[in-house]
C-alpha cells in the first residue's frame, strides 16, 4: 500500500481514513466514503485497483471529472481510459480491446454507458471493483440528480463478487442512506471523514454597495497576481458585468452560466482550467465538473441561498491543501431577491429557513468555522484562527440613537418606503422624489447627514438582522417596524450596533508577505527559504511542458509540488524525485528539466 502510494503517487503517508478505506476495499467490502472536495477520495479506490489484478470500472457523471482523472493517472504512469460520448468508434474500439487484454488498470464510463456495457464489455473482462464517482447523483433528494444512477443497482445483482465502493462530498443523512438503499449495498461500511477545510481562509463584507465590491474586488485579485479564482454571482448578467469590469482592468476573465451555449461553457471551462484565463465570473451551474487543484480563492458577489451551496462553492479554492481564500458579500438587496425567490418557490418554509441559516452566517460574531461545521453536524471545540471573526473580533456600541433616527423616518413616511428612500431621507437628500412626497419636510431629514450611505446600508442590514424592521415582499419591499423596533424606538430598550471597519487597502498591500503569519497554526503548511522568482520560473516551465502534452498545468505539478521546489531546490533526479507528490513516472518524465532551471538559482551545484 505505502509502495504504491510512493511510486505511482509520490506521498508518503495516507490522509486520515485513506488507510482505513483501502483495507476495507481489498477485504472485498461495500464501502460508503464521504469526504469534503479534496479530501483525497480518489486515492481510495485508484490504491485497491493498483493492488489488485483486474480492471477497476469507475462511474463518473460528467466527461470533464472523467478526462481530468484519466489525464491525472496517466501522467503518474497509470493505464488509465475512459468510455465516452466524446470518443469516436476507432477510440471505443481500441479502449475495448486493451480492456480485453487486461491491459487496463481504471476504466472510467458514464452510468449511461455502463448500462448498455453490461453484458458485452463487462463480462468479458476481470472487474477489481466499481467505485461510483459523486454517488450523491443517486438521490433525488441531492442537488445533482442524475436518473441514470438510480438504475445502477443492477451492478450487485449482476457482479455479486465484486465491491462496490461510493464516493461523494455531499455528507447530509438522506443522500447517505439513498446511496446504500440504491446500489444494495451489503453490509455496507461507511467512512465519514471531517468536513473542515483549515486551508481555507473565511471572510465576510457587509453591505457593500456595488462600487466598494468591485473596488475590493479588484485589490483582492490584484494582491493574488496571476493565480486563479472563482466568482459566483447570484445572476446572468452579474456574471457579465464583472467580468466586464474585470477585462476592463486587464484581468484575463471567462463568463459561464446557462444562458450560454453548451460550446461556450465548454470553452469557458477549459480555458480556466488551462490558465488560459485567471478568473471565472459564474452562476452556481459552474463547478461540479472542476477537479482543478490550483483554485486559490472564490468570491461570492452575493449571498447564496443555503449554507450547503456556499460550503461545497467555496470548497472548490484550495484542493491540494495549500492556503486559499475565500470572500462572500453579502448586502440587503441580496436578502429581499432571496427572500422574494424562497418565498416563491415550491418549498417555501424550508428555504427560507436555510437562508435564514445563511444570514446568521454571515452575520456573525463567533468563529464563523464552528458554524459551518455544525450546520454539518460536526463539533469544533477552538476557534479556528483563519476567518474574519477570529482574526478581528466585532466590537459593539449602543446604537440605539441610530435605530431610532431610521425607525422614526420609517415611521413618518407611514412605513411607505424602501431603504434607498430611507437613507435619502437621513442623508438629506435632494432628489426630485424626496422633494415631490414632501419628505424634505419631516423632522426626520436629514439627521443622518454625518454618517456615509455605505455605513447606513451596514447599519440598516444589521437592524433588519436584529428584527428592528421586516421587508415587505408584497409591498414595494417596503419596511415595517416590528415590535422589538419599537420597543427601541420609544426608548424602552437600548440597541447594541456592530463598529464598522473598512479595510485601508494601501496598508494592507505592504502586508502582502506576512499575510500567512498570524494564520499559521491554522495553516497546513510553510515553505522554508522559498524563492518567489524560481517558483514563477517554475511555474513557466510547468506551463510550457502541460502545453506541449495538452494537458492541465496542474496535473504536471500541482502548486504544492511547485512550493516545494522551489524552497527545497533539489538539483539532482534522485533528490527531485524524493519531493512529495512526485511519484517514479513524474520523475523521470520532469525531472530533467525542473532541475535544469533550479540549478540556474543554486549556482554553487554547477
Ligand atoms: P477529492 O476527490 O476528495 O476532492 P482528490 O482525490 O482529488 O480529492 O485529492 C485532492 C488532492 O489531495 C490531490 O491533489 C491529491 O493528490 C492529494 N492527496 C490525496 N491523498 C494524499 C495523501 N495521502 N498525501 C498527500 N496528498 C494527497
Ligand atoms: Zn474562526
Amino acid at each position: 500500500m505505502y509502495k504504491i502510494l510512493k511510486s505511482y503517487f509520490g506521498y508518503t503517508s495516507f490522509r486520515p481514513l485513506q488507510k482505513e478505506i483501502i483495507t476495507c476495499i481489498l477485504q472485498k467490502k461495500d464501502t460508503l466514503v464521504l469526504m469534503p472536495t479534496g479530501g483525497g477520495k480518489s486515492l481510495c479506490y485508484q490504491i485497491p485497483a493498483l493492488m489488485t489484478e483486474g480492471t477497476a470500472i469507475v462511474v463518473s457523471p460528467l466527461i470533464s471529472l472523467m478526462k481530468d482523472q484519466v489525464e491525472a493517472l496517466q501522467d503518474n504512469g497509470i493505464i488509465a481510459r475512459a468510455l465516452n460520448s466524446t470518443n469516436d468508434e476507432t477510440a471505443d474500439a481500441a479502449i475495448r480491446f486493451e480492456c480485453r487484454q487486461g491491459r487496463v488498470k481504471l476504466l472510467y464510463i458514464s452510468p449511461e454507458r455502463l448500462l448498455n456495457e453490461i453484458n458485452f464489455l463487462l463480462k468479458d473482462i476481470r472487474i477489481s471493483l466499481f467505485a461510483i464517482d459523486e454517488a450523491h447523483c443517486i438521490s433525488q433528494w441531492g442537488h445533482d440528480f442524475r436518473p441514470e444512477y438510480t438504475r445502477l443497482n443492477i451492478l450487485r445483482e449482476q457482479f455479486p463478487q465484486v465491491p462496490i465502493v461510493a464516493l461523494t462530498a455531499t455528507a447530509d443523512k438522506i443522500t447517505r442512506q439513498d446511496i446504500l438503499k440504491q446500489l444494495s449495498m451489503r453490509d455496507p461500511q461507511v467512512f465519514i471523514s471531517s468536513f473542515d477545510r483549515p486551508n481555507l481562509s473565511l471572510d465576510v463584507k457587509r453591505g457593500y454597495q456595488q462600487k466598494e465590491k468591485n473596488r475590493t474586488i479588484l485589490e483582492f485579485i490584484n494582491r493574488r497576481a496571476g493565480e486563479s479564482g472563482i466568482i459566483y454571482c447570484m445572476s446572468r448578467n452579474t456574471t457579465e458585468k464583472v467580468a466586464d469590469m474585470l477585462e476592463e482592468h486587464g484581468i484575463s476573465t471567462a463568463v459561464y452560466h446557462a444562458g450560454l451555449s453548451t460550446a461556450a461553457r465548454d470553452a469557458a471551462q477549459e480555458d480556466f482550467i488551462n490558465d488560459r484565463v485567471q478568473v471565472v465570473c459564474a452562476t452556481i451551474a459552474f463547478g461540479m465538473g472542476i477537479d482543478k487543484s490550483n483554485v486559490r480563492w472564490v468570491i461570492h458577489y452575493n449571498l447564496p441561498k443555503s449554507i450547503e451551496s456556499f460550503y461545497q462553492e467555496i470548497g472548490r479554492a484550495g484542493r491540494d491543501g495549500l492556503p486559499s481564500d475565500t470572500l462572500l458579500f453579502y448586502s440587503f438587496a441580496d436578502i429581499v431577491l432571496l427572500s422574494r425567490f424562497a418565498n416563491e418557490s415550491g418549498q417555501q418554509e424550508l428555504n427560507m429557513e436555510k437562508l435564514k441559516r445563511m444570514q446568521q452566517y454571515a452575520e456573525a460574531d463567533i468563529c464563523r468555522r464552528r458554524i459551518l461545521l455544525n450546520y454539518f453536524g460536526e463539533s469544533m471545540e477552538h476557534d479556528c484562527g483563519n476567518c474574519d471573526v477570529c482574526r478581528n473580533p466585532p466590537q459593539r456600541f449602543n446604537g440605539t440613537i441610530l435605530v431610532q433616527k431610521a425607525l422614526s423616518a420609517i415611521a413618518r413616511t407611514d412605513q411607505q418606503i424602501g431603504t434607498s428612500t430611507l437613507i435619502d431621507i437621513l442623508k438629506g437628500a435632494a432628489s426630485a422624489d424626496i422633494i415631490e412626497r414632501g419628505y424634505d419636510k419631516l423632522k426626520t431629514y436629514g439627521v443622518g447627514r454625518d454618517i456615509p450611505a455605505r455605513d447606513w446600508q451596514d447599519y440598516l442590514l444589521q437592524m433588519l438582522n436584529l428584527g428592528y424592521f421586516e421587508v415587505a415582499y408584497n409591498e414595494k419591499n417596503h419596511l415595517k417596524i416590528t415590535e422589538a423596533g419599537k420597543k427601541v424606538l420609544f426608548g424602552h430598550e437600548q440597541a447594541q450596533l456592530v463598529v464598522i471597519k473598512r479595510e485601508a487597502y494601501e496598508a494592507k498591500n505592504k502586508q502582502k508577505k506576512k499575510r500567512a503569519e498570524p494564520q499559521a497554526q491554522a495553516l497546513p503548511m510553510v515553505f522554508e527559504n522559498e524563492n518567489d522568482q524560481l517558483f514563477e520560473a517554475l511555474r513557466v516551465l510547468r506551463k510550457k511542458l502541460a502545453d506541449q502534452q495538452a494537458i492541465p498545468a496542474y496535473i504536471v505539478l500541482s502548486d504544492k509540488v511547485l512550493h516545494l521546489l522551489a524552497s527545497s531546490k533539489p538539483v539532482t533526479i534522485e533528490a527531485f524525485g524524493e519531493i512529495s507528490g512526485i511519484g517514479e513516472y513524474k520523475k523521470e518524465r520532469y525531472g530533467k528539466d525542473f532541475i535544469k532551471v533550479i540549478r540556474q538559482f543554486v549556482p554553487q551545484s554547477e
